[in-house]
C-alpha cells in the first residue's frame, strides 16, 4: 500500500502541481487549499464545492495529519501554551500571546535546536530534528482554530481571525532547517490559507548568513536577530554558531537584508544577562557596531530580560540596569523595547521552550556537522514588548 501523501506539507505552488498530477485544474488547487487552512477541515467528504470524482481521489492517496496535542495550558496572564506531539517521542511547544491590538503566535521549527546558545534552556535538550513544512504550518492551523472554538467564533473567511502576527521565535533555528520554513512562510502569507502581510510574520535568527541572503530573494519577511552580545568574543561564547558567522558578516547581511525587508530595520534580541553584556560598555559598543561607517544597519533592540533556569549559572539583570542600559540605546535615538515576561506560570516565557526531546546527545557534534553543512536547520519566545520612555 503506497503511502499517503500529508496535503499540510504543501506550500501553495506545490498543492497546484499536485492537483495537476491528479489532473485537476489550478483552481481546484485553490479550493482545497481554503477547505484546509481558511476552513481547517481535515474530512475530504466536507469539502462540499469538490468535485466528488476529486475526493475520492484524494481519499486513496493523501491526508491532513497533525501532530497530536498533549497538553494547552492557560496563564493567568492569557498567555496559551500548547505541546505538541510529533512522534518517536519528541514533542514542541507553541506559544499564543494575546495583546489588546494584536495576538502573536510563536511558533517552533525544529524539535529542540543544536545551536546551544548559553543562556537557552531549549539549546540545552539538544537538537532531535528538523520540523516538517506540515508540522510548523500545524501549528499556526492548530492554533487559530483552537482559539476560535473557545470564543464561539466560526472558522472561515468570515470568523474574527485570532492571529494577527506569527515570530518563528520557538524551538529551532528556523533557517537552519530553511525550505520546511520558507514553505510555511508561504502558506502563512497567502490569501487563500492564512493572509498575514509579510509585516506582520518575523523569523527569528541567531545568524545563519547565508540563509538570510536566501530568505531576501524567497521570502523576505520581518526579520530579527538574536544578537545579545555587542562584540565577537563575547558572542563566541553565548552564541556559538557566531564562531562560524562573525558580526562583520552579521551586520552586512542585515544591510543587505533590509533592502528587501517589509520593514525599515532589523530587530535586534538582546537578553540581558547580570553581569556578563549588560554593562554601559556593553550598551556603547552595541551602538558603535550597528553604527559603523559602510555598514550601518538602521535597527530597533528588543532587551530581554533573562529568565533563569538552574544549569544555566547566569542571572538576570536588574530592571534597573536593564533601564539604564535601554536609555545609553534610546538616547542614541533607537527605539528600544523592554519584553514583558508573559505565561511564567506555565513555563512559556522567553527561554522556557524547553519541550522534550529524545536526543539529548552529541549535540557540539551536530552543530559542528550543521553549521559546515549549512543547508538545514531555532529560539526563545513571546515578543510582548514595552517600549522604553
Ligand atoms: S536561542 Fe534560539 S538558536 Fe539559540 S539555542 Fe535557543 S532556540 Fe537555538
Amino acid at each position: 500500500m503506497t503511502a499517503l501523501t500529508n496535503l499540510l506539507d504543501f506550500d501553495p505552488e506545490q498543492l497546484v502541481a499536485y492537483c495537476g498530477e491528479l489532473g485537476e485544474k489550478p483552481f481546484r488547487a485553490k479550493q482545497l487549499q481554503r477547505w484546509i487552512h481558511v476552513f481547517g477541515v481535515n474530512d475530504f467528504d466536507a469539502m462540499t464545492d469538490l468535485a466528488k470524482s476529486l475526493r475520492e481521489k484524494l481519499k486513496g492517496r493523501a491526508m491532513i495529519a497533525e501532530p497530536t496535542v498533549i497538553s494547552d495550558k492557560t496563564s493567568e496572564d492569557g498567555t496559551r501554551k500548547w505541546l505538541l506531539d510529533v512522534g518517536q517521542g519528541n514533542a514542541i511547544e507553541t506559544v499564543f500571546i494575546p495583546e489588546d491590538d494584536r495576538g502573536t503566535l510563536c511558533v517552533s521549527t525544529q524539535a529542540g535546536c543544536a545551536v546551544n546558545c548559553r543562556f537557552c534552556s531549549t539549546g540545552k535538550q539538544g537538537f532531535s530534528r528538523n520540523l516538517t513544512t506540515g508540522e510548523i504550518i500545524s501549528q499556526l492551523r492548530m492554533a487559530e482554530f483552537a482559539l476560535r472554538k473557545t470564543k464561539g467564533i466560526e472558522a472561515g473567511p468570515k470568523g474574527e481571525r485570532q492571529i494577527s502576527n506569527v515570530v518563528l521565535m520557538g524551538m529551532g533555528e528556523p533557517l537552519l532547517n530553511y525550505d520546511a520554513t520558507v514553505r510555511a512562510l508561504k502558506l502563512m502569507l497567502d490569501d487563500n490559507a492564512y493572509g498575514l502581510s509579510r509585516r506582520r510574520v518575523t523569523v527569528s535568527t541567531s545568524g545563519v548568513v547565508p540563509m538570510i541572503d536566501r530568505l531576501a530573494q524567497d521570502c523576505p519577511v520581518a526579520l530579527a536577530v538574536s544578537l545579545h552580545a555587542p562584540n565577537d568574543s563575547l558572542r563566541n561564547e553565548l552564541v556559538p554558531l557566531n564562531r562560524k558567522h562573525g558580526l562583520d558578516d552579521l551586520m552586512a547581511a542585515c544591510k543587505r537584508y533590509l533592502e528587501y525587508a517589509p520593514r525599515e530595520a532589523i530587530m535586534f534580541e538582546y537578553c540581558m544577562l547580570d553581569g556578563v553584556n549588560d554593562t554601559d560598555k556593553h550598551a556603547r559598543e552595541l551602538i558603535t557596531l550597528v553604527t559603523a561607517r559602510g555598514r550601518s544597519v538602521s535597527s530597533k533592540f528588543n532587551l530581554i530580560p533573562f529568565n533563569p533556569y538552574p544549569e544555566s549559572g547566569l542571572k538576570r539583570s536588574s530592571d534597573a540596569r536593564v533601564r539604564a542600559f535601554g536609555k545609553i540605546l534610546l538616547d542614541a535615538g533607537f527605539i528600544t523595547t523592554v519584553r514583558k515576561t508573559r505565561g511564567d506560570d506555565i513555563d512559556a516565557a522567553c527561554g522556557q521552550l524547553a519541550g522534550e526531546v529524545q536526543d539529548r546527545t552529541r549535540v557540539q557534534e551536530r552543530t559542528i556537522r550543521m553549521a559546515v553543512n549549512q543547508q538545514r536547520s531555532g529560539h526563545s519566545v513571546c515578543s510582548v514588548e514595552e517600549e522604553l520612555a
